[in-house]
This record gives structure tokens, sequence and C-alpha cells, in this order.
């Protein structure tokens, strides 16, 4: 049988559009489980913000931004902003996705080099919560 094991980690963003780094949180948790061959889950259990995996260079990080303001339009003539000046945020959260699944070697996140796992903010700045789940020995 495999082990499971989960908790949930508060991230605090500071801006209306963000990415924030969260690999060292995760990697710390995965630590005190003694986490060893398995599975995690990043789940984000919000619909205007994201998880997404990619490195975390900040140029890229504003490149990312950049990107996804355009595509979703901020203030645009969305429907749902009519109720709430959101509309970008969900489709943003809609293209990214809600989670991740990440592969996890002798306790350790087996990211490539490059690769970050961050926290996608199109509607801050608030305080998120992202649920963490590993399945594994
Ligand atoms: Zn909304």
């Amino acid at each position: 049988m495999a082990r499971v094991e989960s908790t949930s980690i508060r991230v605090s963003t500071s801006s209306r559009f963000q990415l924030v780094d969260i690999t060292a949180r995760i990697q710390e948790w995965l630590a005190t489980i003694n986490a060893g061959d398995g599975i995690l889950l990043v789940y984000s259990p919000h619909t205007t913000a994201g998880v997404i995996v990619n490195e975390a260079e900040p140029g890229l990080m504003e490149d990312i931004l950049d990107l996804l303001r355009e595509i979703t339009r901020p203030g645009g003539g969305w429907r749902h902003n009519r109720i709430d000046d959101n509309a970008h945020a969900h489709l943003a959260q809609v293209l990214v996705g809600d989670s991740r699944v990440i592969p996890v070697a002798r306790g350790s996140l087996a990211l490539g080099t490059w690769q970050r796992v961050m926290l996608l903010e199109m509607d801050g700045p608030r305080s998120r919560r992202l649920n963490l789940v590993y399945i594994g020995s």
C-alpha cells in the first residue's frame, strides 16, 4: 500500500498579477514527511489562480504574465465582468490549469534543472491556499 500524506500551504500574493516560486516550500514539506519515491499533486482550489511549472527567471516570469494578460484582456468586454471584474483571471486559470503532478524521487521533487513550481496569481493581492497530496513510499 502506498502512503498518502496531505497538507495545505498559504501563499500571500502582493500584486494583481504575480508568479510565486513555491518549490522550496514544497520541498520543505516533503522533508518533514520523510517522503520517498512517489508523486506529488499541487492543487489550487481557486478559480482565479493556477499552478505552473517553468523557469523562475524574472524576465520570463514577466513575459508569462504579459502573455496571459494579452490573451485574457483584463477589463475586456467579458460577460463575467458585469458581476465580478475578474473574468481575465478565470480565463487564465482555465488556460494554465488548477494543478500539476510532479514525480518525487528519494524525497525530492524530480524537476528538470530549470523547472520551478509556481503559483499563478491573476486576481491578487490575496492569501491563497494550495493543497499538496503526496502518494508514494
Ligand atoms: Zn469572478
